[in-house]
């Protein structure tokens, strides 16, 4: 029992190892490739992406920028305004010109004097400074930089969301006459988005100051209006700044999002760029899951192995330790178990046990004058002049070094005698050879029969009395107890 609760032990042990060893790698490198990952995405991917597409757009706003400034010092635009604005559709056909040779999205020239909105198609309408829409009219009137870029709807172009370059233009004495310029549509700025959305998964969409969304690609990759109903964004405006890129983390809709916020100041936009931080994830996740599997496949191999041998050993020194080598005969050791068993044996079913003890006479001069060998031989010899006499069911076993002692079940003390007497006889009469010498040797055998409420120990140390009796009376012959002499 004990040696099994060992066993329990020490593969208990060895897999607790095994498990916690491949465990604990296995965690860390999914952990540390988790990080690094991460680390990837917050400090190259979202920033690169959000490198691109400002240079992009800077890109995009050059041309405009510059086809709006030749236009404000456009020595025609500047006389036409000057001799009174006559016939309109001088100017109408200068803005379409523009228009179509630059390929812009829209061509604009408000006068100062008249208010008039006038565009490539025709005249639009007249700007007032009550009207929201106007508004950015007159703050182009009162600014100073030359120009502004602007991002409205385009009202000449059923209000589709347009980068305006509103420039200020002057007369030959400095004076503010009006402001011109071109509008692009966001188209251009919008694929780009989608290319992103599409070959990376990443979202792309921007913002105005406020937080309001005002710009996303296709395929209504964000469905909020603002950022504040964008799950935990609207809590982390307060962080964003209009100095420095800013990576941050929130979640959405149960999932962390890693996020980008760059300030576009041309645009008076924010540029948002993020993904989930668990999309990549899938890839180390998968080969965490093949780890532990490896991981418990190995460990139940090992597992298996290791009871194998256990149990294998175990049994080799089970073996060792209940058969006594050099006769094959059980031990004493193992006598002490069958002993047990066999006087309880008796008790329960009411029949009589009696054990023999054997003492080979003598034997120190057997082996003085053969040989420790010869000696052995003579054991061995004993050992199965015994089996021969003895039942398979009878408990033969080496008692000591030249001692045997056999339990004869369901035996009473004068079918002990006989059989002893058997044994006396075969040893006796055998002619045990060593080297070609004839070993002459005899046993002295004690009997004694189990009395009642009487334990191992006692019937032992009456049979080793009786053998004693039987060295006393000459050796080479058989006492029982009954023969023993009270007194030595
Ligand atoms: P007695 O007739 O009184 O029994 O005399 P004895 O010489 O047999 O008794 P004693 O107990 O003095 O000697 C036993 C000897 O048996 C001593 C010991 O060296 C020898 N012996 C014990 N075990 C072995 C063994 O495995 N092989 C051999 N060859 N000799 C052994
Ligand atoms: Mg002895
Ligand atoms: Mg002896």
């Amino acid at each position: 029992m004990k040696g099994i609760g060992d066993k329990r032990i020490l593969v208990l042990l060895i897999s607790g190892l095994l498990i916690g060893g491949f465990l604990v790698t296995s965690l860390a490198s999914y952990f540390v490739s988790r990080e690094s990952l991460r680390e990837a995405v917050i400090r190259n991917e979202l920033p690169l992406t959000s490198d691109n597409i400002y240079s992009e757009i800077q890109k995009d706003l050059i041309q405009p920028i510059l086809i709006s400034s030749v236009m404000a010092s456009d020595t025609f635009m500047r006389n036409w305004v000057l001799g009174g604005e006559v016939d309109p559709i001088h100017m109408i056909q200068y803005l379409r010109e523009i228009k179509q040779s630059y390929n812009a999205f829209t061509s604009f020239f408000v006068s100062e004097k008249t208010r008039i909105y006038y565009h490539a198609e025709g005249i639009l309408k007249t700007v007032h400074q009550e009207e929201p829409r106007d508004e950015w009219y007159f703050r182009v009137k009162q600014m100073t930089a030359p120009y502004e870029i602007n991002v409205d709807p385009d009202m000449a172009n059923q209000d589709a969301m347009t980068i305006f370059i509103n420039y200020r233009v002057f007369d030959y004495d400095n004076k503010f006459i009006g402001a011109t310029g071109v509008g692009l549509t966001v188209n251009a700025v919008r694929s780009l988005i989608d290319d992103y959305q599409n070959r990376f998964g990443r979202t792309v969409y921007f913002t105005d100051a406020t937080g309001r969304i005002v710009l996303i690609g296709g395929g209504n990759a964000v469905p909020e209006d603002h950022v504040e109903q964008r799950g935990g964004l609207g809590a982390l405006m307060t962080q964003w700044s209009r100095q420095e890129t800013r990576s941050l983390e929130y979640d959405y809709q149960g999932h962390k999002r890693l996020l980008n916020v760059r300030f576009i100041p041309e645009l008076d936009w924010f540029l948002l760029v993020e993904k989930d931080a668990e999309g990549d994830l899938a890839g180390i996740r998968k080969a965490l899951y093949v780890n532990i599997l490896i991981c418990i496949a190995i460990t139940g191999l090992v597992l298996f192995a290791t009871w194998l041998t256990i149990t294998r050993f175990q049994r080799r020194l089970e073996a060792m330790a209940t058969t006594d080598r050099l006769t094959g005969l059980a031990s004493r050791h193992a006598y002490d178990i069958l002993m047990d068993q066999a006087i309880r044996d008796a008790r329960r079913f009411g029949q009589p046990l009696t054990i023999v003890m054997l003492d080979v006479d003598h034997f120190k001069s057997i082996n003085d004058g053969f040989g420790h060998v010869a000696g052995d031989r003579v054991l061995c010899g004993v050992a199965n002049a015994m089996r021969a006499s003895l039942r398979s069911s009878d408990i033969i076993c080496r008692w000591g070094g030249e001692e045997f002692l056999v339990a004869l079940r369901n035996c009473d003390l004068a079918n002990a005698e006989r059989i002893a007497e058997t044994v006396r006889q075969t040893v006796a009469q055998a002619d045990f050879t060593f080297e070609g010498r004839i070993i002459p040797a005899t046993v002295s055998i004690g009997v004694a029969k189990l009395e009642p409420e009487e334990d191992a120990e006692g019937l032992i140390s009456r049979a080793d009395a009786a053998l004693y009796a039987a060295k006393q009376a000459g050796r080479n012959c058989v006492r029982s107890t009954l023969e023993a002499p009270e007194t030595a």
